[in-house]
């Protein structure tokens, strides 16, 4: 029931007396952009004023926009690596920010092969929880109810390094799983999850997914929405009850626990939550046997009314696996956050995923906008880029996000192109277009050109004592396998057919592959099963050539054609497919360890 219109909020009415102050908080940020981005930027620079960072630019205690905008440079992860590799060896003199670095948080973007590290500050978990607590309140104004019932929501810790000078280096989200803010959250009927803490805490992702699934199965009645994160990761969830539905339906039967789930803390977590309910294995053996998983997510969860994932940027090519097993159920994108920074909050939640814009909370940082031109080279010294504030941008046009946070990041790019769709009174709101650079992603890992070259260079190498080559090569994210994986088209110049490579040695070139690419590919593969062995397609000689043909007849130009190293065009994808010779898959797993290799 909404409370009172006299404290109702433009956004609608809330459901509740907090979140009508939560509605209210949203309402005063964007009418207020301008001055809050003003505010925040003097709060970051007074903050951190006596950083090296900071000092070296000469800022001398200035703290408005156009001295800050003039004295520092917009820059990149790498601009930024020595300061970062001082602070991961333990330097803990002022060196980005004022405030001790309380550890790193490690982004799924890599640099030279590994996890970019990103450094934060105590604070930025409040910053986190306010962006969250302002998510049930706009969710309420769509979908009334929510406290009827619970959340089935997929959530896991990763593992955690420490760094040679001591600090943890891990996700965002492990991070924030693992703290009080969530540990012991207060109670909020509309924000009830049918996962205990020991679950998605446990390290161990078999047992953590076993004992999710398990909880959720127990309470599907109550379930009213389900998700995880990123729609890749609920569909992992459902492949894992594709695997394990008649172990779940054991349990259920009998009231015990798998011996596969270990860890002491979640067995006693689960004794207390199991009870014995032969009528539901009954009913979970039914729907599982079926032939068809079509609505599978509404015939074990009849009372969802909307998904709750991320389906924006590379997680829209799993709409329409989505839509299969959820019988279309609407697909809600809250947020827009990163490691570097939370961003903002989808104020619409309920529209079509094509639809979703991202309002940028001014509070959360101060954000800048370099005008993104698809056709230009980039900026070069004797053009410096001229950046845009939040409430200047215009509608239709695609920046770049830069940003500047209370952790020190100054004028950072974080890599994401957004493309401006309207306005909530005067702040900002944006379409997620892309991240920049990013080839091939099946999970949170993102592959980009180079490194795929790297990999094929490499891999081509055990072809050399068969006097074969590689001349040409694409790519492809085939989702349609659970967990996805990564397809490489090869077109090889074979010199000796006496003597040409044979499956097992493609095989190893999957292998090769795999071994060089980034380390949150490789975890994909090994730690968190999110992504599928590797494969290769050999196409028959001339493909490539006939692609070419393809292109030209629809338009492009023969003097700058260029063999795109990713395709997903169908009628270009049904061309490569209708050449090839053989197929190879990974036979093993590449090598993967949570510490970092430098
Ligand atoms: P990470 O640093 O690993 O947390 O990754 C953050 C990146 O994930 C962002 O910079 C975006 O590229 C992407 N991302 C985060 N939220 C969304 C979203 N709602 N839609 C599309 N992409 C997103």
């Amino acid at each position: 029931m909404a409370v009172d219109s006299a404290i109702s909020s433009p956004l609608g009415p809330p459901a509740c007396e907090k979140d009508a102050k939560a509605l209210r908080f949203i309402e005063e940020m964007t009418r207020n952009a301008d001055s809050v981005q003003e505010r925040v930027l003097s709060d970051i620079l007074t903050q951190n004023s006596q950083t090296e960072y900071l000092r070296r630019f000469k800022l001398n205690g200035v703290t408005d926009r156009d001295s800050f905008k003039s004295k520092l440079p917009v820059i990149t992860y790498e601009n930024l690596q020595p300061e970062i590799q001082r602070i991961a060896n333990g330097d803990r003199s002022a060196i980005l920010s004022a405030h001790p670095i309380s550890e790193f948080l490690t982004s799924s973007g890599t640099s030279a092969g590994e996890r970019k590290l990103m450094p934060t500050i105590k604070e930025e978990l409040d910053r986190r929880q306010l962006l969250y607590s302002l998510l049930m309140p706009v969710m309420n104004l769509y979908v009334p109810g929510l406290d009827k019932g619970k959340g089935l929501y997929f959530l896991f810790v990763k593992s955690e390094t420490r760094t040679p000078g001591g600090l943890l280096a891990r996700p965002v989200l492990t991070s924030y799983y693992k703290s009080e803010h969530f540990k012991t959250r207060p109670y909020d009927p509309y924000n009830v999850y049918t996962s205990p803490n020991e679950a998605i805490l446990c390290p161990d992702s078999f047992q953590s997914m076993y004992t999710q699934m398990l909880c959720g199965l127990q309470d599907r009645h109550q379930v009213l929405r389900v998700g995880a994160v990123f729609a890749s990761g609920l569909l992992r969830a459902i492949r894992f009850l594709q695997l394990n539905w008649p172990q779940l339906s054991q349990d259920i039967e009998t009231g015990t626990l798998n011996q596969k789930v270990t860890d002491p803390s979640l067995r006693e977590c689960m004794g207390k939550i199991l009870k014995p309910d032969p009528e539901l294995a009954r009913f979970v053996r039914h729907e599982c046997s079926k032939e068809s998983w079509e609505g599978i997510i509404t015939r074990i969860w009849p009372n969802t009314k909307y998904l709750d994932v991320i389906v924006t940027g590379a997680m829209a090519q799993y709409i329409p696996t989505l839509d299969y097993y959820s019988g279309g159920l609407p697909k809600a994108c809250t947020m827009y956050a990163s490691s570097e920074c939370y961003f903002g909050l989808n104020l619409n939640p309920m529209c079509k995923p094509s639809e979703v814009s991202y309002t940028i909370m001014p509070n959360m940082a101060y954000f800048e906008f370099l005008p993104h031109d698809p056709n230009s080279a980039g900026f070069t010294r004797d053009s410096p880029p001229k950046l845009v504030d939040l409430v200047d941008v215009e509608i239709g046009k695609e920046y770049e996000l830069v940003i500047t946070t209370y952790a020190g990041l100054c004028r950072y790019r974080v890599g994401d192109i957004l493309r401006v769709t309207g306005f909530h009174n005067s702040a900002p709101q944006f379409h997620f277009v892309r991240r920049k650079n990013v080839l091939l992603s099946i999970d949170s890992d993102k592959t980009d050109e180079a490194e795929l070259q790297k990999a094929v260079e490499n891999a081509s190498r055990l072809l050399r004592e068969f006097n074969t080559s590689v001349v040409e090569y694409t790519s492809y994210a085939d989702t349609k396998t659970i967990p996805g994986h990564y397809v490489i088209y090869w077109e090889l110049l074979v010199k000796d057919a006496a003597n040409s490579p044979t499956d097992d040695v493609l095989k190893q070139c999957c292998l090769a592959m795999e071994e060089s690419m980034n380390s949150v590919y490789r975890q994909g593969r090994v730690a968190d099963n999110s992504i599928g062995p590797l494969e290769i397609r050999v196409v028959k000689n001339g493909t490539f050539e006939e692609l070419m043909d393809y292109a030209i007849s629809r338009g492009a130009s023969i003097n700058q054609y260029k063999v795109p190293r990713c395709v997903n065009f169908t009628p270009i994808m049904e061309l490569l497919d209708s050449r090839v010779v053989s197929t190879h898959f990974s036979p093993a797993l590449p090598h993967w360890t949570p510490e970092r290799r430098r």
